[in-house]
């Protein structure tokens, strides 16, 4: 049913599919009752409040959700906030009552009203008004709702990837917090919680928070190297290794977790960052993952022999593939690094000088190599520098978010058998 794949697909920027799931057959199973809703509208902006009774394991969950979206930008700004008295709420801050309330209300109610804005939009601006009248004195201005984030937790790259930021700096814009209260941009102040890097799987994703007595997770990380808290306004900005850290995911574009765990790891021990992994300790799930193993397939294709790799692991279910982490994009053309070297010539003397060289040694390489551009060098110094510094294993996971662990040891092994066995022509 389409209807409930576009609630879905909504849902997961506020709930994880897991409890989307459960919270669609919760819904479809009739087992919840609405008891209360309320509209306000001020200023462009809707709040939508609902309040109902879902029915599960024998007991009635009283569930409440608010809704919060521009008039301008319809479902596209939507916010949404769960309550719910049930453990899972309180350990998760979401759970399947809560979706299951999200099912009914996007079924029942938002879906009507997105259809309805789209007509609106179609009608024009103009008819509308983009403007509001100020009250007391009679004047209209230009109506602007405030700046609200795509979901809660992301690092934005660039001001432009906010939405409803007029231009493209962050210090411009007029920020509507979770309360609905639209502020300016405060002076940040220092820094001074933990940042809390949550990784999920499932889709595989990283949102940022920080801990002071609480883990405060509606937050937006700034390109200006700052922090900003939506539910109280405060804004912070970050100081040297953070920083530091922060330029290279920016820089270099990092997002896989192998860049990502690198690049923070080394400020855990400093006590200035937390590494979580679906909300619970990275460092347990990392100390007890099971092996991938390489698959390596032969096949002809036009008159010549390709090679291709593919990482293969258990689970419960069997043998799943597991994505080829990016680092060991060294080692392949179409689509892997090597294309990024002006010529096939250069990148298999680069390839060559990778398996001459033992790992520990990667990072130098590339002083030597003149023949990337500026951008890639930088990219590549960085992923040698982390293969140099990694350790065993690289981690890798399934389509499913599981995490897998792959020895780098035997895939140096695999690529110097290959290259002894047919070096520079078998390579070709
Ligand atoms: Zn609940």
């Amino acid at each position: 049913m389409v209807i409930l794949e576009e609630a879905f697909l909504l849902g997961k920027s506020f709930f994880e599919e897991s409890s989307l799931k459960k919270g669609q057959d919760l819904y479809l199973s009739n087992k919840l009752k609405l008891s209360f809703e309320k509209e306000r509208a001020y200023e462009g902006i809707v709040a939508l409040t609902f309040s109902g009774l879902v029915f599960q394991d024998s007991l009635w969950w009283d569930v409440q959700l608010s809704f919060r979206f521009t008039e301008k930008e319809g479902l596209s700004s939507l916010l949404v906030k769960p309550k719910c008295s049930c453990l899972p709420f309180l350990e998760k801050g979401q759970c399947a009552h809560a979706a299951a309330l999200f099912y009914h209300v996007y079924v029942e109610k938002l879906r009507k009203r997105q259809l309805a804005f789209k007509d609106f939009v179609e009608q024009g601006e103009e008819e509308h008004g983009g403007e509001i009248t100020e009250e007391g004195t009679g004047r209209t201005k230009r109506f602007q709702a405030g700046v609200i984030p795509r979901e809660f937790g992301l690092f934005y790259h660039h001001a432009k990837e906010v939405l409803g930021l007029p231009v493209s700096r962050f210090d411009l814009g007029l920020f509507q917090l979770c309360s609905g209260q639209v502020i300016s941009l405060p002076s940040p102040t220092p820094f001074l919680g933990t940042l809390v890097v949550r990784f999920f799987s499932n889709p595989y994703r990283v949102l940022y928070a920080y801990k002071t007595e609480k883990i405060h997770t509606f937050v937006s990380l700034f390109s200006e190297y700052s922090l900003f808290n939506w539910e109280t306004g405060e804004y912070f900005f970050f100081e040297n290794v953070i920083v530091n850290a922060l330029k290279k995911i920016k820089m270099l574009g990092l997002h896989g977790p192998n860049d990502l765990f690198f690049v923070w790891h080394e400020l855990v021990e400093s006590g200035q960052v937390i590494l979580l992994w679906n909300d619970g300790p990275l460092e347990s799930v990392l100390s007890k993952l099971q092996k991938a193993t390489i698959v390596a397939n032969f096949f002809s294709q036009e008159e010549s022999t390709c090679l291709e790799f593919f990482l293969e692991a258990e689970n419960e279910k069997g043998n799943v593939l597991v994505q080829i982490p990016s680092a060991l994009k060294f080692f392949f053309f179409q689509g892997g690094y090597l294309d990024h070297f002006y010529t096939k010539r250069e990148a298999l003397n680069f390839l060559e000088k990778i398996l001459k060289t033992s790992r520990e040694n990667w990072k130098e390489i590339l002083t030597s190599s003149h023949s990337l551009n500026g951008e890639w060098k930088n990219f590549f110094t960085f992923q040698l520098q982390m293969l140099s510094e990694q350790g065993e294993d690289l981690i890798c996971f399934s389509p499913q978010g599981e995490l897998f662990s792959f020895s780098l040891k035997s895939w140096e092994k695999l690529w110097r058998a290959l290259w002894n066995f047919g070096g520079h022509e078998f390579l070709k």
